[in-house]
């Protein structure tokens, strides 16, 4: 059972399976939402709770819903628009307590990255 929850706490969840390696995701929307870039993992819905759900506000952009906390702002979700097709939801990996037991798989959306860091641990990188 992995826990996490908001800056403030108005939202906490827990997970109820291992956690998937995440990726992190360089594209212009991650960056602009968490402030830098979005690390993730996907994590089917069912093993998902959420307390405190009346504090989360969805933004909606082309392929997902991002899920931040209204009263602090922390990113915490990225869903699929299409959910019907979708049973698996992301979770961003720094709304997690540590021990998290899992680390970064993998670079996504590298080309839209941002001019102002290196990425240099070694880990595959995907342009898209
Ligand atoms: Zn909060």
């Amino acid at each position: 059972m992995h826990k996490g929850s908001c800056l403030c706490g108005k939202v906490t969840f827990e997970v109820d399976c291992d956690l998937p390696r995440p990726s992190a995701c360089h594209c212009g929307q991650c960056r602009k939402h968490s402030g830098h870039f979005e690390a993730s993992t996907d994590v089917p819905r069912d093993a998902v709770t959420v307390r405190g759900e009346e504090y989360v506000t969805w933004y909606s952009s082309t392929k997902a819903r991002r899920g931040f906390c209204k009263v602090c702002g922390s990113s915490l979700f990225w869903d699929p628009l299409d959910r019907d097709k979708h049973n698996w939801t992301a979770i961003a990996m720094g709304a997690f307590d540590t021990p998290t037991g899992t680390t970064l798989e993998r670079h996504i959306f590298v080309a839209d990255k941002g001019d102002y860091y290196a990425i240099a641990d070694g880990l595959p990188q995907n342009d898209q």
